[in-house]
């Protein structure tokens, strides 16, 4: 009996731990930073659901594990989160019933938190920490429920049960957490690395296409292809981590000559692009200009900041639908134009047309 219903305690504790760790990856609850509140209402609510299942033991008496949560938030939440789950399990036992019981639980709720907010930081040992944080509160628990039973035979049953279960369940529940806390890091950093380049810190590729494919829908598009000219020969003559330098200056200068909106990759190697969306074919054209010659003028500076370099950039670019008819065609056509940057001499804006002798030529 008493194992059942605690059995049916702790798959409760679990599954709400779990749905938890759940619901707060999701992007909704990221949104509004308030983790601190949000842990402190978890956990009231956690404590209610338990005491809802609890195990009535005697006429007044109920036992569940109700601790436990408040535990994790003062492991987790701190004081404010603390207090705000204490008062929701407080108040709903005073709902249950009103009489010894329910007031010995202030009295443990009370203690068990000032135990748990001080042992939370003090113990380095995460283990130690959490042992030492179950025996006290459970010893607040046998004192506490010396006077309420009769009999010292269910006195004594019901403390070692409570005892276990509480240090089982309170163990358990603290390695659960720690487990899908370091998951969920885990998550968020495969994701972000999974849509960034991890030397430049622009989209990938693989977010580039992404970008693509949700803007070709809209009614106007434009792309930069930009190609660093020459990059083997910066690499071949100051070595490849140099040449890494240079490639995170040119992202740099590239995203600050755009608009915040603007989606800047690094496709591939030492060749961005940029997407704009909405813009002016003229003024997409100005952008262009400004970033071939923000990046012409800037003095790169390599070796320990001991050599100064200059490098230039090519630029290739199509709008839809002012220079390409077809909005897939429209990466194609940019780099078709850059490709003629480039036989033109380099650290040029060339633009796509589909007549090919009105290839405008800034
Ligand atoms: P062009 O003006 O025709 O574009 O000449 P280029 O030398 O820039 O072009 P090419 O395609 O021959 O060479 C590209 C070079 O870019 C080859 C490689 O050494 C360099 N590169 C590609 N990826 C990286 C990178 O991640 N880091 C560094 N340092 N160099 C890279
Ligand atoms: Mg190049
Ligand atoms: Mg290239």
């Amino acid at each position: 009996m008493f194992i059942e219903a605690f059995f049916l305690n702790l798959t409760v504790l679990i599954s709400f731990i779990f749905l938890y760790h759940q619901i707060y990856r999701s992007k909704f609850i990221t949104l509004y930073n308030h983790k601190t509140i949000l842990l402190g209402i978890a956990g009231g609510i956690l404590g209610i659901v338990l005491m809802y299942f609890s195990i009535q033991v005697d006429g007044n008496t109920i036992i569940d594990l109700r601790i436990i949560p408040l535990m994790l938030v003062a492991i987790y939440g701190g004081w404010i989160a603390t207090t705000f789950t204490g008062v929701s399990i407080i108040v709903y036992r005073f709902l249950i019933g009103f009489n010894l019981s329910s007031l010995s639980n202030v009295l443990l709720v009370v203690f068990s938190a000032l135990i748990f907010l001080f042992f939370a930081s003090r113990i380095k040992n995460r283990w130690l920490s959490v042992i030492t944080m179950l025996i006290l509160s459970n010893i607040v628990f046998s004192i506490i429920t010396y006077g309420l039973f009769t009999e010292l035979k269910t006195y004594l049953t019901i403390n070692v049960a409570y005892w276990l279960i509480i240090i089982v369940a309170g163990i358990l529940a603290v390695s659960m957490n720690n487990h899908l806390l370091q998951s969920n890091k885990l998550f968020k950093e495969y994701e972000i690395n999974a849509f960034l380049d991890p030397l430049t810190g622009l989209n990938n590729v693989r977010s580039f296409d992404r970008a693509f494919n949700r803007m070709k829908k809209q009614e106007k598009l434009s792309i930069l292809v930009i190609d660093i000219d020459h990059f083997k020969q910066v690499n071949d003559t100051y070595g490849h981590p140099q040449g890494d330098l240079i490639l995170k200056s040119v992202a740099t200068i590239i995203k600050d000559s755009c608009r915040p909106l603007d989606t800047v990759s690094r496709n591939g190697g030492e060749e961005f692009t940029v997407l704009l969306l909405d813009y002016p074919y003229v003024d997409v054209l100005q952008i262009a200009e400004k970033i071939r010659g923000n990046v012409a003028d800037y003095v790169f500076l390599i070796n320990n900041d001991t050599l100064p370099i200059n490098i230039t950039v090519s630029i290739g670019v199509a709008t839809y639908p002012d220079t390409s008819i077809y909005m897939d065609n429209l990466y194609r056509n940019a780099d078709a134009a850059l490709y003629k940057s480039k036989n033109s001499g380099r650290n040029k804006v060339y633009s796509y047309s589909v007549l090919e002798k009105e290839d405008s030529h800034l």
